[in-house]
């Protein structure tokens, strides 16, 4: 019989959150942005239509040279990717051997560890404290170890560590520490700067969540020059196409339409958290688009179940070594009024 390597075989995959046809649900369950992106990408994707007989610019120089104006790197220090995601697979590809050891956070994103299972590669998971630092263990070095993930905020629960404690982590685990801040647009400090400061500290960013762009698939990561020199080599020769080139370009310019939207989702992340603690839920604090919540008395698997019924789409999620909850991204506040009265009549 054909059959693909055994680490395929023995692997689950993993899964998307539930993706239902538009208009179907009030989708609150992947942690996209409610409101459509910033004006400009409208007209920077029509202009670039007329340039698709080409190939793509392989680096994304235009994307490179305004994303580094604006976060005052190098566009040299910049490594884009079809989504963070491809962010992620380039660096695994990159770093962990077959037999080697990744090392993320627990619980955190789960895409980390299929990434190590696709490439032949261990996972390491490290426990998070309860207070939601990493705690020492994860900054211990491993021969083993080539790489790291840490989430920041992390999902599932939105909490940060701070720049600090990053620092202390990276100083030892010896190996890069890739900070992935898909959401650190949500939060009140991010890591970018350790980049220049530590030669193993690696900042990876997307437009899905903060520019409202997860349909576009644009993620970058930043770097030190040399690291993302090699990397070229293993990402896919054109893995941005040029619509998306074009679009990111113009989201990335518009700092204003960014902090607007940031301003809105904050203000309406706290709005969920008081109104889900005052239903009796237990609320971890978020710096994110979403918030992990927990209720004493009604099982989370059912809740999902009722709000789908009623057309509210969340994210209910089981941790088999930690505990199972909701995790329900921030959309607008008509949308939450819908989310919150119907679990009022739940709880
Ligand atoms: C959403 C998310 C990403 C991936 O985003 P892309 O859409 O692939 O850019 C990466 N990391 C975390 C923690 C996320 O939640």
């Amino acid at each position: 019989m054909t059959r693909v390597r055994p680490e395929i075989e023995a692997m689950k995959g993993y899964t998307p959150g539930e993706q239902p046809g538009a208009g179907k649900f009030v989708k609150l369950n992947t942690n996209e942005n409610p409101y459509p992106p910033p004006p400009g990408v409208s007209a920077a994707v029509a202009e670039a239509v007329g340039g698709l007989a080409r190939y793509p610019d392989a680096l994304a120089t235009p994307f490179r040279l305004a994303a580094a104006s604006v976060l005052n790197v190098e566009p040299e220090q910049i490594l884009c990717g079809n989504g963070s995601d491809d962010i992620l697979t380039i660096l695994t590809r990159g770093f962990v051997g077959v037999g080697q050891s990744l090392r993320l956070p627990y619980p955190s994103y789960v895409l980390y560890k299929t990434l190590a299972q696709l490439q032949g590669a261990k996972s390491e998971e490290v426990a998070f404290a309860d207070d939601w630092q990493p705690g020492p263990k994860f900054g211990q070095p491993h021969p083993d170890v080539r790489l790291a993930f840490l989430p920041n905020p992390n999902s599932p629960t939105g909490t940060v560590v701070s720049a600090a404690v990053v620092r202390e982590l990276a100083a030892t685990i010896g190996c890069p520490l890739v900070v992935d801040e898909a959401y650190a647009d949500f939060a009140e400090s991010n890591c970018l700067s350790l980049v220049s400061e530590c030669e193993n500290v690696f900042v990876s960013r997307t437009l899905s969540k903060s520019y409202a762009l997860a349909g576009l698939r644009f993620g970058f990561l930043v770097a030190p020059v040399e690291i993302v020199r090699q990397l070229q080599k293993v990402k896919d020769s054109y893995n941005c196409d040029s619509l998306s080139i074009a679009a990111a370009t113009a989201a990335i310019l518009d700092q204003a339409w960014l902090r607007e939207n940031v301003r809105k989702i904050t203000a309406s992340r706290g709005r969920l958290t008081c109104e889900l603690r005052e239903l009796g839920f237990s609320v971890v604090d978020s710096q994110a688009n979403f918030v992990w919540c927990e209720h004493a008395a009604a099982p989370a698997a059912s809740l999902y179940e009722q709000l789908k019924e009623q057309g509210v789409l969340v994210r209910y999620m089981k941790y088999s070594r930690w505990r199972e909850g909701l995790r329900i991204s921030v959309g607008t506040d008509e949308q939450l009024d819908v989310c919150l009265q119907l679990l009022a009549t739940m709880v």
